[in-house]
């Protein structure tokens, strides 16, 4: 063939430019189960699951369309080794590529190809250069500017200049829990049952990797575009119109609430940001979903998923070595198994395991802000998220864990660290009438974990955020701990002996 182009796993989208490139009559395209990719961390077989499935079914839509598709499945007659190992087995004149989300696999294709054509990823709602152009001459640039700008340009919920109800966010109305009497019915998901594709590569996953985290049993998940957009609508119709009001919210045992879960067919690309952003318009302009919901969800789609896609494009690779805190600690085993006395983590940690999911305020407000204020080394954080996670993927996972969730990366992404004592959380959820720790305790037999690292990450950091004037209140509540700071201290080592 003329040329050859590559579709990656993340890579599912079947109005991508660069297969508008090809002729079917004389170009092919190679797509490849790669151990190293399933292989370089011990991955959730539920992810594992997914990638492939959604692979094989991409596969046969792209035969019916006419193309002729190289696929290699790790347990087919022709397994590869490695991305590139399995894309040189074939002739070509030229090797084409959408650009990879995952800088690693981007130099490692690039080292074994020099003549690598790269295609510009049109999945985005970001036209190229757009973000280099908002930002040129910032000392900083922050989410708010781009995303203001990004509803500018688009004019989505603007009138005139103005945003759409004349304010730009409606955050203050997002914060509800659900208090006592818990969420009460909540509207669910559907459920993807698995076909026979999807069932070969259950039973392939069992086979091959026994010994990954999770189960494949249970696996619900769209594998398919059409099955992506039955998510959307479902979503649309049934969780967007509350989706604003409990953005931040915990409830024990339940893992959906009112968010959205279309990250893994968005990152895939099963689906695009610009399709779900005008179906939560359309909602909002049929008078379906109210503007704090519709507003909250753009935030998201429009403005923080491409701007953190951005901050990766023009970071890396140096930003995965970024450690601002000097953060050092290994993550303790219950974030892979979720087997631990703290109900809150409990909780999460056996739905991740279950599910491969937790939502945004989960994974920053208990699995993260645990990580950060015991001090985890902020790529291993990283690389946990990378393991069990459904949707991550490098170039999203990379900002929100190591910047937004862990500060290390000095506040590029966010301007302070989420740091909070267990108080927060008993704020948010049920979690803590339900535990054996008191979490308004930093010491004794009752102390919360998250209490006593609160004030001895606030203690050791003092001297850096002494400068944020977003962290002055919260210093200003340590000086009134001075006294306890010497036991809180112990009580951080004898966690630190106990859980480490
Ligand atoms: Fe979590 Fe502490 Fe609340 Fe227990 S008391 S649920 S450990 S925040």
């Amino acid at each position: 063939p003329r040329r050859l182009a590559l579709v990656l796993g993340d890579q599912l989208d079947i109005s991508a430019g660069l297969l508008d490139t090809l002729d079917p009559a004389r170009d092919a395209i190679v797509m490849i189960e790669a151990r190293e990719e399933a292989t370089y961390l011990r991955q959730h077989k539920k992810r594992l699951v997914l990638f492939f499935a959604a692979m094989r079914h991409f596969a046969e839509a792209l035969r019916a369309r006419g193309f002729t598709v190289h696929y290699h499945a790790l347990d087919g007659e022709a397994p590869a080794a490695s991305l590139a190992a399995g894309a040189a087995r074939h002739e070509a004149g030229e090797i084409h590529v959408t650009e990879p989300g995952d800088a690693r696999v981007l130099e490692a294709l690039r080292s074994r190809f020099p003549g690598l054509v790269i295609h510009d990823d049109g999945h985005f709602l970001t036209p190229p250069g757009r973000f280099a152009e908002l930002s040129a001459g910032r000392r900083r640039f922050v989410l708010e500017d781009f995303y203001r700008a990004r509803r500018r340009d688009t004019g989505w919920l603007m009138q005139g200049d103005a945003p759409e109800g004349g304010a730009w966010n409606y955050d203050r109305e997002n914060r509800k829990s659900f208090g006592r009497a818990g969420p009460g019915t909540t509207p669910g998901r559907p459920e993807s049952a698995p076909d026979a594709t999807t069932r070969a590569v259950m039973a392939m996953v069992e086979r091959i990797f026994p010994d990954a985290p999770g189960s494949t049993q249970g696996f619900a998940e769209p594998v398919t575009r059409r099955a992506a957009l039955a998510h959307l609508r479902d979503f649309v119709e049934r969780r967007l119109p509350r989706f604003g009001d409990h953005q931040d919210a915990i409830a024990t045992g339940h893992a959906t609430l009112w968010h959205a879960r279309l990250s893994t067919s968005l990152n895939l690309k099963l689906i695009s940001p610009r399709e779900v952003c005008e179906a939560a318009l359309e909602a909002y302009g049929a008078g379906a979903a109210p503007l704090n919901a519709v507003e909250g969800f753009l935030r998201q789609v429009l403005g923080w998923r491409e701007f953190v896609r951005e901050i990766y494009r023009a970071e890396m690779p140096g930003y995965a070595r970024r450690n601002a805190l000097g953060a050092e600690a290994a993550l303790p085993g219950f974030f892979w198994t979720g087997e631990t006395e703290m109900a809150c983590l409990a909780d999460a940690g056996r739905q991740l395991l279950d599910q491969g999911y937790a939502h945004h305020i989960q994974r920053l407000m208990v699995f993260g802000l645990f990580a950060m204020q015991w001090g985890a080394h902020p790529l291993r954080v990283h690389d946990w998220h990378m393991e069990m996670y459904l949707d991550a993927v490098d170039w999203v996972s990379l900002p929100n864990v190591l910047g937004m969730s862990q500060h290390a990366d000095g506040g590029l992404v966010g301007t302070k660290p989420y740091c909070a004592s267990g108080a927060y959380i008993d704020r948010m959820s049920d979690a803590c009438g339900q535990c054996r720790f008191d979490p308004r305790a930093a010491t004794g037999a009752r102390a919360c974990p998250f209490t006593t690292l609160y004030w001895s990450f606030l203690d050791r950091h003092r001297e850096r955020f002494s400068g944020n004037r977003r962290m002055a209140m919260q210093l200003r509540n340590l000086e009134r701990k001075a006294d306890e700071l010497p036991a809180i201290r112990k009580a951080e080592m004898a966690l630190h002996r106990r859980l480490g």
